[in-house]
């Protein structure tokens, strides 16, 4: 299997507002997707349609080869999902937050694969505080933790460098990328910061007004737009273009 996402014609409606219009897509397998559009574009929509938390209205997905209509749970043990407001619990520390989750996704050694997880992610030294005295990026981390605690091969981000410090930034750069090196983890990533996408990212795509208006790899971007002198400059073009249409 190339491909670890395959999109074609999903829709979402929301009453009569088509929220995500007919997309059709296919990220590869180790693919570092960055996932652009203004706010209001539709790439949360689309994100949980993918991972199986909304219905789509029509059109269909495979995520790890399985479909998200028809095989949902083993889209679900094939994913990881940071949603841009991680929910943790409050009143536990980050570690019992994730014994919790560990046991509910019944992985066979929750113990080690939770100590195994915040070793990679550097997040030993705060895990038995409670969750409510972390800060955005400590909970941040625990949330990241969460998601890949049982190794999924196709990992999504909502924004996931909403409210970090540059610091943080960097700290979730090289961690995105050695999960993505090291594990092989296919990264679909909702982000506004073309900075970051520039960095990292191998392949993007282009929501506007819920459709699916570019998709390429980084580097042909950058070949074709190269009268341009950043992703920044690219993305307004790609954007202008198909709003002149
Ligand atoms: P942002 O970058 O601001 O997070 P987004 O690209 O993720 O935006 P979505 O959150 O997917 O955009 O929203 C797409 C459109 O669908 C928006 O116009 C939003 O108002 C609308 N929408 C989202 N959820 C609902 C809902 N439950 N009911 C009705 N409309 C909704």
């Amino acid at each position: 299997m190339k491909n670890a996402i395959e999109i074609k014609n999903l829709t979402k409606k929301y009453g009569t507002f088509t929220a995500v219009d007919s997309i059709s897509l296919t990220v590869k397998k180790g693919d570092i997707f960055g996932f652009l559009g203004h706010n209001g574009a539709g790439k949360t929509t689309t994100t949980n349609m993918l991972t199986t938390l909304l219905e789509p209205t029509s059109g269909r997905a495979t995520i790890a080869g399985f479909d998200i209509l028809s095989k949902p749970i083993k889209v679900r043990q094939n994913i990881g999902y940071v949603p841009e407001n991680v929910q943790l619990y409050d009143t536990l520390t980050a570690y019992e937050n994730l014994e919790f989750f560990a046991n509910l996704s019944g992985i066979a050694h929750p113990k080690d694969s939770i100590n195994e997880t915040l070793e990679f992610l550097d997040a030993v030294s705060f895990v038995h505080k409670k969750i409510g005295e972390l800060s955005k990026g400590m909970r941040q981390r625990i949330g990241l933790a969460q998601a890949i605690i049982h190794k999924p091969s196709v990992l999504f981000l909502d924004e996931p460098s909403a409210g970090l410090d540059p610091t943080g930034i960097k700290q979730l750069r090289e961690i995105i990328l050695r999960l993505n090196k090291e594990e092989g983890t296919t990264i679909f990533m909702n982000t506004h910061l073309l900075l970051e996408v520039s960095k990292i990212c191998t392949a993007i795509g282009v929501l506007n007004h819920g459709k699916l208006v570019y998709t390429d790899t980084l580097a042909n971007t950058l070949k074709r737009f190269k009268n341009e002198d950043s992703l920044e400059q690219i993305y307004f073009s790609i954007e202008s273009d198909t709003n002149d249409k």
